[in-house]
Parts: structure tokens; C-alpha cells; sequence
């Protein structure tokens, strides 16, 4: 565990305590802490999830929106596996936390989340207030698509042998037959439906004119890709950064190097202490 500032934990702890709403923008850095990798990006983690006979160099292509059309038995196992993993891993202690700190204030809290592992909802988050804005691993549309319909993912993978996928026998679309894949956003990607979660960027415009002192609280959110960082920025409130390699913060904020769970819990602690 690195060294924390406790002066910029005080900090943290203070903006928490008078904001009257928190918004928890959270990045691929969240998941790590519950044992998961970014499932759109390229990280170590894969090396212990990645199905029989594909290596860290097979993932590059699994992250192009075309890869359900190019390969789709390979991108079904690898995001068979994923969904595999995301119901079996639960959220590590950070999510109960701000969970709890939310309730302290008047409005609550709403999540940002580029995550697409259904962790908060798994952690007990109110459905309604959280945003994906990469979509989710726990629903699924067609891959035509042949129209905006999604469905929830289920128990569909559960005890399914991954490395046994063929092409027969992958998911299929419920209206047309078409082969179905999940939910979430590749990279360049044509073929996401997004009404999900536009209906989720509505909810969160509405909850955020209701409130008078938000404060932010980034977790783990990459500089790469910077939906996350850019939404927390956009916030206006006191921003608190929490990052294990890029934690400046250039306004008002304060910036915390470390894990999201050993900040979390300092900043949890913290709180307990009057
Ligand atoms: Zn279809």
C-alpha cells in the first residue's frame, strides 16, 4: 500500500460530509479492485481469464465493434468468459462505502460508470441512478441489429463450457435470428444500441439540477480513454481524484495516488472519526 496524504484525505472527507449529493464517476480501476480487468481495453488480468488457445494478443481484435461479425465464436468465448466472471467475482468493500456515505446526503449518490460489469447494480445501487456509458455485459442485442430491443443476459453463460462454443450453438437474436452479442460499446463500433443508456444520461441531467453541492468522486478512470475524466470534470463541485498513476487535478479538487479500495477505506475512515 503506498503512503496517502492524510491532509488530502481530511479534504476528501470534509467535501463528502457537506455535499448534499455525490456523483461516483468510475473507471476501469474500480473493477481491478474486485479481481476484474477493463473488458474493452488490454490489461495483465487477461492472462488468468482468456479462454483456451487465445493469447494477450488476441485481444486487441475482440475490442473492434466488428469483431462479433468477423470472428464470432472467438468473440464469444472471450465475452462468454467475461460474463462469466463479472456474475461470479463479487464487488470488493469500496462499492458498500460510498454506498453507505451516499446515504448521508440528501440526494444520495448517481454512478458514472465506463464499467460494463454490472457491479454497482450487483452492490445494491439503485438501477435508476446509475449511468453506463459504455453500456452493459448484462444485456443483449441483436448483432444485426434488427432493431433497439435489449434483453437482460441472465444466467445464459452460467455452467456453459466456454471452450465447446461452435458456431451452432451461440446466442441468438429472439426476433430475428441473427447471432446476438452484448450490449456494450467496442471501439469503433456502428452497431451499439444505446437507447439504454441515453435514457440513463437523461435520468442523471434531471437528478444533477436537483442538486446544490455535488461532489465528485473519480475512480480509477485512465486518461486513454476519457469519457470518465471528462464527465467528472464537466461536474461543478469539488473533484476528488482517486488514481493510481494519473491523479492531478487542475481545478478546484484535490488528487489522491492509490488504489480505489485503499482510498476508499481511508477516506472511510475518515468519516468514522468525528
Ligand atoms: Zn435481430
Amino acid at each position: 500500500m503506498t503512503m496517502i496524504d492524510s491532509a488530502d484525505i481530511q479534504r476528501a472527507a470534509d467535501w463528502i460530509r457537506n455535499a448534499d449529493g455525490i456523483v461516483i464517476a468510475a473507471g476501469a480501476g474500480m473493477s481491478v479492485d474486485s479481481g476484474l480487468p477493463d473488458f474493452r481495453g488490454t490489461d495483465g488480468l487477461w492472462t488468468s481469464l482468456l479462454p483456451a488457445g487465445m493469447t494477450e494478443r488476441d485481444v486487441g481484435s475482440l475490442t473492434q465493434g466488428d469483431c462479433f461479425v468477423e470472428k464470432p465464436v472467438d468473440a464469444w468465448r472471450f465475452y462468454g468468459r467475461a460474463l462469466q466472471v463479472c456474475r461470479q467475482l463479487k464487488p470488493h468493500a469500496g462499492y458498500a462505502m460510498l454506498k453507505h456515505w451516499a446515504e448521508g446526503a440528501r440526494h444520495g449518490a448517481f454512478v458514472f460508470t465506463s464499467n460494463v460489469d454490472g457491479h454497482f447494480q450487483a452492490a445494491g445501487y439503485d438501477e435508476a441512478r446509475v449511468l453506463e456509458c459504455h453500456g452493459t455485459i448484462n444485456f443483449m442485442q441483436c448483432g444485426k441489429p434488427c432493431d433497439d430491443a435489449i434483453w437482460p443476459s441472465g444466467s445464459m453463460m452460467d455452467g456453459v463450457d466456454i471452450d465447446s462454443l461452435a458456431a451452432s450453438s451461440l446466442p441468438r437474436c429472439p426476433h430475428c435470428g441473427h447471432l446476438a452479442r452484448p450490449n456494450f460499446l467496442l471501439f469503433d463500433d456502428g452497431l451499439w444500441v444505446e437507447t439504454r443508456s441515453s435514457s440513463q444520461w437523461e435520468r442523471l441531467r434531471i437528478w444533477l439540477r436537483t442538486v446544490q453541492r455535488p461532489v465528485v468522486i473519480e475512480l480509477g478512470a485512465g486518461a486513454a480513454v476519457p469519457s470518465v475524466r471528462m464527465f467528472a470534470e464537466s461536474v461543478l463541485g469539488p473533484l476528488i481524484r482517486i488514481n493510481l498513476d494519473e491523479s492531478e487535478v487542475a481545478g478546484e479538487g484535490v488528487g489522491i495516488r492509490g488504489t480505489a479500495l485503499d482510498v476508499l477505506s481511508a477516506i472511510d475512515a475518515a468519516l468514522a472519526t468525528p
